[in-house]
């Protein structure tokens, strides 16, 4: 008998979890593929939400969907670790040893074989090489930086209660994550600020935050009267917003703007730009653009090898460039999901993917929200704010959730989510 067809997928996040789930009950269920789903950490979050458990406004045990477990329940097997190079020629990948945080060997490094792989690794924010930006700034591009963000700021909010002073936080990039995570900063402020804190004798804790972006406007990916109306919105409830300045470093007490002024800052985080983890480098070689990512086809495999496939952000169609963004990763392991099979099984070629622009929702906290809708949509496209946004953009994560748990276990997260309210504080204390 011929053995199964050994699938690797690298990556569990938004595009790599759905693309493992999908193809678990598709070929690993009867039988036809072994489907391997490889990734550094042992649980999936819903990266677009990474700003509110940075901020501490979501906590995050309930918003974790564990490896082992979505593997066992849907037929497909998951290997925690690092995948940090790729042999095309042995169809093989190395991961590497997997440590305890004691730093003691828990797993030796280790070699998987594959038939096919599809690359999913993700990405990170960009520093473009800026001066002290590596050694004095945070970022929230994964669980780990956003847990580890939202332990300094209590502590720095703590500090400053305890000295009667203003808490200065600047944030460089204005588009979803540096807005988004400015306005939930200012939503976690308000709502520590009745826990009891006047028994201490003094008055709420401030927060001084700061949005610096280099182009002209924030939310570029936005029309512009979004742009326009979310500064406003950002203002409004006391952010500073920056644009057209160009940060040129960045030091302990802050960042130095192009034009020389000083932007002070006791936590300084880089949300801007993108780039793809730098192990790409290392992926047999494969074709990549200037920030690392994989080119790839428009069908998806990497164009120096059509046994590689790669999806989301960590994937760079040259002549038809698609943003960073969940819904382009969703699209994409829904492609794969569905054309995969008849390829591995009967050699069939992959089609083109074809992107279809639903919008874009951003949302400010519990303040306002908007989502962008393109033209010919059965809407009519068009713009629209306010709770409907809001709740827009709380519906791509619930939607996700169905489509990683199945509809009963979906809607009973959500059921577990809204119950656990009435019993948990609404912002994260310790
Ligand atoms: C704060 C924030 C807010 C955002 N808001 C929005 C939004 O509102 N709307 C929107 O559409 N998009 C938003 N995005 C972007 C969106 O989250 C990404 O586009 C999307 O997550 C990309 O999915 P992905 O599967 O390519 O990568 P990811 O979801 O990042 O998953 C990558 C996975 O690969 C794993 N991994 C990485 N390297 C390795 C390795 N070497 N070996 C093994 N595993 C590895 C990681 O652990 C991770 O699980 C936001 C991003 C951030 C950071």
């Amino acid at each position: 008998m011929a053995s199964k067809s050994e699938i690797l997928i690298v990556g569990g996040g938004v595009a790599g979890l759905a693309l493992a789930t999908r193809l678990g009950k598709a070929m690993g269920k009867p039988g036809k593929a072994r489907i391997t789903l490889i990734d550094k950490s042992f649980s999936h979050v819903w990266k677009p939400m990474l700003h509110c458990f940075a901020s501490g406004t979501v906590g995050n045990e309930n918003d974790r969907i564990n490896f082992i477990t979505q593997a066992s329940g849907h037929h497909f097997e998951f290997w925690p670790g690092e995948v940090v190079s790729l042999d095309r020629e042995k169809h093989e990948v190395v991961l590497s040893p997997l440590h305890a945080s004691d730093g003691t060997v828990v797993l030796e490094s280790r070699t998987i074989k594959y038939d096919t792989i599809v690359i999913a690794i993700g990405s990170c924010a960009n520093d473009f090489g800026t001066p002290g930006v590596k050694e004095h700034c945070l970022s929230i591009d994964n669980l780990v930086e956003a847990n580890a963000f939202n332990e300094k700021f209590r502590m720095e909010l703590l500090r400053s209660f305890a000295n009667n002073s203003e808490l200065d936080i600047a944030i460089v990039g204005g588009g979803a994550t540096g807005t988004q995570l400015a306005a939930e900063l200012h939503k976690a402020l308000e709502i520590v600020g009745p826990y009891n804190l006047h028994a201490f004798g003094k008055p709420p804790p401030k927060l001084r935050v700061t949005l610096l972006q280099s182009g002209p406007r924030i939310l570029p990916a936005f029309p512009e009267s979004v742009s326009a109306a979310a500064q406003q919105e950002l203002e409004r409830i006391g952010v500073t917003v920056r644009t057209s300045a160009r940060v040129a470093g960045a030091n302990s007490t802050g960042f130095i703007l192009k034009d020389g002024s000083q932007v002070s800052a006791k936590l300084r985080v880089w949300a801007a730009g993108v780039k793809a983890p730098e192990v790409t480098t290392t992926y047999g070689g494969l074709a990549l653009n200037k920030t690392g990512q994989i080119l790839v086809n428009p069908n998806l495999s990497s164009i120096a090898d059509d046994r590689i496939f790669a999806m989301g952000d960590c994937s760079f169609i040259e002549n038809d460039p698609l943003p960073a963004t969940a819904q382009v990763a969703r699209q994409q392991a829904r492609h794969l999901a569905r054309y995969l099979p008849a390829w591995i099984e009967k050699g069939q070629k992959v089609p083109a993917c074809i992107f279809h622009n639903k919008g874009a929702i951003v949302a400010l906290g519990k303040y306002n929200g908007w989502a962008a809708l393109p033209g010919g949509t059965v809407w009519g496209g068009g713009v629209s704010h306010g709770l409907s946004a809001r709740l827009g953009h709380l519906m791509l994560y619930r939607k996700h959730q169905v489509e990683i748990f199945g509809l009963y276990r979906g809607l009973i997260s959500c059921y577990s989510d809204w119950v656990e309210g009435f019993v948990r504080p609404s912002v994260r204390l310790d």
